[in-house]
């Protein structure tokens, strides 16, 4: 979770457990000159429980805001990576950190509390929903979820060089009346440098990508391409597309799908992997996977991003300019209920290094002339 030396920057407050109707106090600012401010929660209910803490959902007494507070135990001994990641994200399609904590138990216990902004619903949530009422997905929410999604990886991947490493329908929230999606959950998350070997054991299992299984730790951010790919599968079928019951079953479920990998894809996969011993299965051509009717683009987007060989996965941003979603780039695009979508263009530092073609597709025309061309032909603002 964590490589370097602990410093404790953020203020510690003294509390029992969080239960519901605890209130948390903490103080902000004193620093340079700057006022004290204190900032008081009260935690509301748990809204998840998860191998590294707990997540409840608090107000913020002097605000009336509501939060959602991460609280994980603390090695005094390192830094939190997950802090440390979260201080920097800044996306629209990223869950923001408002605020940060630590606290302890009358067990001396040390807890690191991330507070974030609060979004009511996961995708894992909306999915059993419509599950449960033996309903599909309506495209539309497909498209503006899995659009969002790549919108977030593209900034994660290209702009802060960071891979998710755990993404799924559980670390993906949604706001049911804007629409709009937040990737969260960077407990496993990990700026990848190249050259440097990485753990192989992440990732939950219906969405690891087959390198991972092979054992890989040279792996690249098209891990998250992979489970992103999945995820999309998934909203399009109603339930997931490779469930594997334990690693080696997590693999046959993927050559039943996509055939055995020849030797050429095994090796880009992992070249230390001899011990490849598997059936020879043909490849389920990608339309019998889905119903009769699904659109080609569907089809085709989900092909492009569950490819063996991760260097022929498509980027994130290559993944928001498919026809997949061109829908979302009309000019009366709206939601359902006739309001308007979330923001899908508000792009920044994420266009920088994609070629004018790219950068054309992913702003539609009535974009292009309400903010001016310009602004678009130079996006690192040169
Ligand atoms: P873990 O590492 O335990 O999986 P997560 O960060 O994924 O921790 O949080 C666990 C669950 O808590 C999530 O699956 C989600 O349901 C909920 N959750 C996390 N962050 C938020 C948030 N900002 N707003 C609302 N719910 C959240
Ligand atoms: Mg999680």
């Amino acid at each position: 979770m964590a490589d370097d030396k602990q410093e404790i920057s953020a203020p510690v407050v003294d509390v029992n457990d969080p239960v519901t109707g605890h209130v948390i106090s903490t103080t902000i600012g004193g620093k340079n000159g700057e006022p004290k401010q204190t900032i008081s929660y009260m935690a509301e209910r748990v809204v998840g429980t998860g191998s590294f803490g707990i997540v409840f959902q608090a107000k913020c007494l002097e605000t009336g805001e509501t939060v959602a507070i991460k609280k994980v135990l603390q090695d005094r001994r390192y830094k939190n990576r997950e802090l440390q990641l979260m201080r920097v994200l800044d996306h629209p399609n990223v869950i923001s950190l408002k605020h940060c904590f630590f606290s302890t138990t009358t067990k001396n216990e040390l807890f690191l509390n991330l507070v974030m902004e609060y979004v009511p619903e996961s995708m894992y949530r909306v999915l059993k929903h419509y599950s449960s009422a033996n309903q599909r997905m309506p495209l539309i929410y497909v498209k503006l979820y899995t659009y969002q999604i790549f919108r977030g990886l593209a900034y994660l991947h290209s702009v802060v060089g960071v891979c998710h490493r755990d993404l799924k329908p559980q670390n993906v929230l949604v706001d049911p009346l804007t629409h709009q999606v937040k990737i969260c959950d960077f407990g496993s998350a990990k700026v990848l440098v190249k050259g440097e070997a990485n753990i192989s054991y992440i990732c939950s299992r219906f969405y690891r990508a087959p390198e991972l299984i092979f054992g890989a730790t040279e792996y690249t951010t098209s891990i998250d391409i992979w489970s992103a790919g999945c995820v999309l599968a998934e909203l399009l079928l109603g339930q997931p597309l490779f469930p594997g019951e334990n690693a080696v079953g997590q693999l046959v479920e993927i050559i039943k799908v996509l055939g055995t990998p020849t030797r050429e894809e095994i090796r880009c996969m992992n070249p230390n992997y001899t011990d490849f011993r598997f059936p020879q299965m043909k490849a389920h051509p990608w339309h019998k996977v889905f119903h009769k009717r699904m659109p080609p683009e569907a089809i085709d987007l989900t092909s492009r991003l569950l490819q063996y060989s991760p260097s022929l996965r498509c980027t994130a941003l290559e993944a928001c300019a498919h026809p997949f979603f061109d829908e979302l780039r009309e000019p009366n695009a709206r939601l359902p209920n006739g309001r308007p979508l979330p923001p899908l263009f508000n792009f920044k530092q994420e266009l920088s290094g994609a070629s004018p073609e790219l950068i054309n597709k992913l702003i539609p025309d009535h974009v292009k002339r309400q903010i001016g061309l310009q602004h678009f032909m130079h996006p690192a603002g040169t």
